[in-house]
């Protein structure tokens, strides 16, 4: 079932939301991106008629009731923005008769489901290594199958909105849906259109295609390097993974950021680079710092001869120039993470030379997708958002996708 087609008036619908939002020491919301993400979903049932229970997770309360962690703290926000006072369940898993007596047009938001150790579906307060803990989980899965069932049991259909939890089989993003048959069951517009965007990056690969991985480490993005290695035309890897193929090469990376323990990694992806005939693009200079601080002396250099006591923070003039090349010239681009330590302003002329690059490439037609934490922060941090084509709102669940694993927040709806 599709979200446009359908028919909310007189039903109840249960919305799975990441309305997992920073909040300040006061309880006030600091970034409501999530919020305002959820809006359109939110808002089509109840234009169409319908009654909403509204549900999401919010930090890593572990299974316990938590204050600090309560949804409570955002009901204000949320009945601003959807335009309707929203009641509150204060036990996510004892709202029926709240939710039995939603009329149209009304709202209810759940307490937070993780207070729930259900909602994970890992047993708690048990090692790993205990002789007990596969018992335990088994009666944890139990256990989370009554709560899913409890939860389904508030509303007449299932809507998955949240895709920052979407690589997750918990309770709410997908055993949940167990219990709806196809037809009442569907994605969220926010989910569809994170789904659209993956696939567009790739199934509906327009050539040249370029990816730009950077961050910290080599290890944390292999998966997806591996996965794009048959997929890319172009693949720029930067950031701190630089200095493992430096030193993989043989190259002089001072105090750089490195993972020993990579090092034939980084050959291999090399070589795989060259057999499948992708143009693999890494800085051939860098800014090195003598200090990891934004104030720090700096010097340009190559990669591959950082002086002792020196660490390389950024990329290059000559790097930025090849990152560009291979850029400007794409129609399908991803970026996940960002050229340097952009958090330190004097580190972000590699990152802001990539989004420059891509904005331009976009203005050109180029379908671009900016996803993973970090980037998305270096592009807002850059006040160039609107200049790319889609900004993904998962980090853990996008980088999954496009590693070519099935999300199970989507699988649950859609199939495998
Ligand atoms: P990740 O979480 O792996 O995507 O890494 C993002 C982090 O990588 C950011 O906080 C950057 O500051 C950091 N980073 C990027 N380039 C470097 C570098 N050359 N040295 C150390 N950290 C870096």
């Amino acid at each position: 079932m599709t979200i446009d087609n359908f028919k909310f008036a007189g039903k109840k619908a249960i919305v799975r939301v990441d309305f997992n939002v920073p909040l300040n020491e006061e309880g006030k919301i600091t970034d409501d991106t999530r919020i305002r993400g959820a809006l359109p979903t939110l808002k089509k049932v109840l234009a169409d008629g319908g009654a909403l229970i509204i549900m999401s997770h919010m930090g890593k309360p572990k299974g316990k009731v938590n204050a600090k962690y309560s949804l409570s703290q955002i009901v204000d926000a949320v009945s601003e923005k959807l335009g309707v006072a929203v009641q509150f369940a204060p036990d996510c898993a004892k709202a029926a008769e709240a939710a039995a007596a939603l009329k149209p047009g009304e709202v209810l938001m759940l307490e937070n489901l993780r207070f729930y150790p259900e909602e994970e579906g890992k047993p708690v307060g048990i090692d790993k290594e205990d002789p007990a803990y596969n018992d335990a989980k088994k009666a944890m899965k139990e256990s989370q199958k009554e709560f899913s069932k409890t939860l389904a049991s508030y509303a007449d259909c299932y809507i998955n909105d949240a895709f920052g939890t979407a690589h997750r089989r918990h309770a709410s993003t997908a055993v949940i849906a167990d219990y709806f048959d196809a037809d009442n069951k569907m994605l969220g517009y926010l989910m569809e259109k994170e789904v659209q965007a993956v696939d567009n990056i790739l199934k509906d690969i327009k050539r040249p295609f370029t990816a730009i991985m950077g961050g910290s480490k080599v290890s944390t993005k292999i998966g997806i390097i591996e996965n794009l290695m048959d997929k890319v035309d172009n693949l720029i890897l930067c950031g701190g993974m630089t200095y493992t193929f430096a030193k993989a090469q043989g190259g002089e990376i001072g105090r750089s950021i490195v993972e020993d323990d990579k090092l034939d990694l980084a050959l291999n992806i090399i070589e795989q680079a060259k057999a499948k005939g992708v143009n693999l693009v890494l800085a051939q200079d860098c800014v090195a710092a003598d200090d990891f601080s934004n104030d720090a002396n700096t010097q340009v250099c190559s990669a591959k001869a950082i002086p002792a006591g020196w660490e390389g923070l950024d990329a290059g003039p000559e790097a930025q120039k090849a990152f560009a090349a291979a850029i400007v010239d794409a129609k399908t681009i991803l970026w996940n993470g960002p050229a340097g330590v952009f958090e330190f302003d004097n580190f972000t002329a590699g990152s802001r030379a990539i989004a420059e690059a891509i904005a331009k490439a976009t203005a050109n037609g180029a379908f671009s997708l900016i996803g993973g934490g970090d980037s998305v922060a270096c592009i807002n941090k850059f006040g160039m958002a609107d200049q790319v084509s889609y900004i993904s709102t998962g980090g853990g669940a996008l980088l999954e996708a496009i590693e070519g694993k099935v999300l199970p927040g989507v699988a649950a709806i859609k199939g495998e």
